[in-house]
């Protein structure tokens, strides 16, 4: 895994990596969500790059990333579906909080 870029990569090509999961709520039900896991690297050094603008975690209703931020967990359903398809989901949501601003207990 390439944390930095390589010195004089101008990273031209990529490479992605696409999961797309079917969540079910038990074990061999019917699929209830889709998501889809994706990375991008640079093929040449293979630096990995992150995402932006999304909050860590992962949320039914909307795009959000890994606490590296590299790896973006987006929800997705076939066009046409109902729009509450998959929103009952299971999520979370990772905050960071400075020592002397933690939230109440
Ligand atoms: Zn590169």
């Amino acid at each position: 895994m390439q944390l930095t870029s390589e010195p004089g990569c101008e990273h031209l090509d990529f490479a992605a990596q696409v999961g797309i999961n079917r969540l079910t709520k038990e074990e061999g039900g019917p699929v209830t969500a889709y998501s889809a896991d994706i990375e991008v690297r640079c093929a040449a050094c293979g630096v990995r790059f992150e995402w932006m603008g999304l909050e860590c975690g992962m949320l039914p209703d909307r795009p959000m990333v890994d606490v590296s931020g590299t790896m973006m967990a987006a929800p997705l359903r076939p066009v046409g579906s109902d729009p509450s398809f998959g929103m009952d989901a299971p999520g979370y949501r990772v905050r960071a909080y400075v020592k002397d601003e933690l939230p109440p207990a």
